[in-house]
């Protein structure tokens, strides 16, 4: 078990010395130069005129909001290791560090990235938690000072064991190791994430895969996570520290996830943040946007809400329209390893001969080290080996991480409609989908 002093925080007096790298960098050039949350939230309170903007503080984490634009908002997310502006897209690694990239990488603009994501169930096989309480957890073993979001180790188990089954005791599976029988409750889930020292932990919850046909599974499902939650919060041994998120599940069923969001607000003292989850797993669209929506509009004004597994350049964008603050998925250094570039037109397929003798960069405009530096007829080139997959998962989190800046600057300017009219022409010229029109319409704004 973790001691709850361990990993008291170095940094924690040192956030405006941060600020001067990462945050500012970031900032928009409207004059919101940083100077402390207080001054920047007065400043841009002017600009929104009497709307009051949401605030919130626990005892790890303080949630500023310093300008909306219909249902958006942008932040200022302060964490034991930084200040996180939001709407921000969390790179993923694996054993701490992001596949294929630095940690210094991952400091440097154009990706500046504030804080990533670390699976919990790798690091709990390799190095596991003993190294890690000698050490003092994840950030020294890594060398990453920035914030850390730990998920559960629930839905890592489900996705790649097939032998993973839930009880109302946990997850029970097999070790890939050498195959001995395991149990991950919501305690152990606690104790590996106390040990890991990560600035956000997840709740261990029960996860049905969205595409599940039997109704009866997801209420036990949803039911089984109010229960875990408590189980979760009694075991936290850290919360001066480290901030535990509940995550609300449902599916795509509006009374179902009615039900988790109730039962939630009712722990709401207790959870400093809160994750959609139980999305992005192949669902219908319309389904996916309507429960973000129905999540937004009940979770907490004055807390981050962060959008589980969501990575796709367009869901991020409708999901910041919907007022999500935070997102994570593997797709964007996945995509990239196989030699697919994210561009502002979609995707670009670098095997492709038609970039044979391209020698333009990978996307006009780019500030990152690979656009600067590479031609298209390079890349495809060299598209089957190791680092050239690696140069281009770099563009495409470099790609994100700008994606959110951008979303962020026009949120703070008050042209998010023109800004998101603009993104979707370009990823759609012959017009976007249904699904993305009703969802920007249901934030209030139209593509036309
Ligand atoms: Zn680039």
């Amino acid at each position: 078990m973790a001691n709850p002093a361990k990993h008291a925080n170095p940094t924690k007096r040192g956030w405006l010395p941060y600020l001067s790298t990462s945050a500012r960098a970031s900032m928009p050039s409207s004059g919101l130069i940083l100077l402390d949350s207080a001054t920047e939230a007065t400043m841009s309170t002017e600009q929104t005129s009497s709307e009051e903007l949401p605030h919130g503080k626990s005892e790890a984490l303080e949630y500023q909001c310093i300008a909306k634009d219909h249902l958006s908002r942008a932040s200022l997310l302060t964490l034991p290791h930084g200040v996180v502006d939001t709407p921000i897209f969390m790179p993923v690694g694996t054993q701490g560090t992001v596949k294929g990239l630095t940690a210094s990488e991952l400091e440097e603009e154009p990706i500046n990235a504030p804080i990533i994501l670390a699976n919990t169930y790798f690091i709990n096989l390799r190095p596991g938690t003993d190294l890690l309480d000698e050490i003092g957890g994840l950030h020294k073993l890594e060398g990453w000072s920035r914030n850390l979001l730990t998920d559960s180790g629930g839905f890592q188990m489900v996705s790649l064991l097939d032998l993973a089954e839930f009880t109302e005791e946990g997850v029970h599976f097999q070790s890939p190791v050498d195959g001995t029988e395991l149990l991950l409750t919501p305690e152990k889930s606690m104790a590996i994430q106390n040990s890991i020292g990560s600035d956000i932990m997840m709740a261990l919850d029960d996860v049905v895969p969205v595409t599940c046909k039997d109704h009866a599974r997801f209420e036990l499902a949803a039911e089984r996570s109010v229960r875990w939650i408590d189980r979760c919060i009694a075991a936290h041994t850290n919360t001066a520290n480290q901030n535990l998120f509940g995550i609300i599940q449902g599916g795509t069923d509006p009374v179902l996830r009615e039900y988790s969001l109730k039962h939630f607000m009712e722990r709401d003292a207790k959870l400093p943040g809160y994750a959609i989850g139980g999305l992005s797993g192949g669902e219908d669209k319309a389904d996916f946007w309507r429960t973000v929506k129905q999540c937004c509009d009940v979770l907490p004004p004055s807390k981050p809400r962060y959008v589980m597994g969501v990575g796709y350049p367009v869901d991020l964008v409708v999901c910041v329209c919907l007022g999500a603050d935070m997102f994570d998925c593997v797709y964007p250094t996945r995509t990239g390893r196989f030699g697919t570039a994210l561009v502002p037109t979609g995707t670009m397929n670098l095997r492709l001969a038609q970039f044979r003798e391209d020698s333009r960069p990978v996307m006009q405009g780019c500030r990152c080290f690979v656009c600067r530096t590479y031609t298209r007829a390079y890349l495809h080139d060299t598209v089957s080996e190791t680092l050239t997959g690696q140069l281009i998962a770099y563009h495409n989190v470099a790609y994100q991480l700008q994606l959110m800046r951008g979303l962020r600057q026009s949120i703070v300017e008050h042209r998010l409609e023109a800004f998101v009219r603009d993104f979707m022409a370009k990823q759609f010229p012959e017009g976007a989908p249904q699904w993305v029109r009703d969802a920007v319409e249901a934030a209030g704004m139209s593509l036309e």
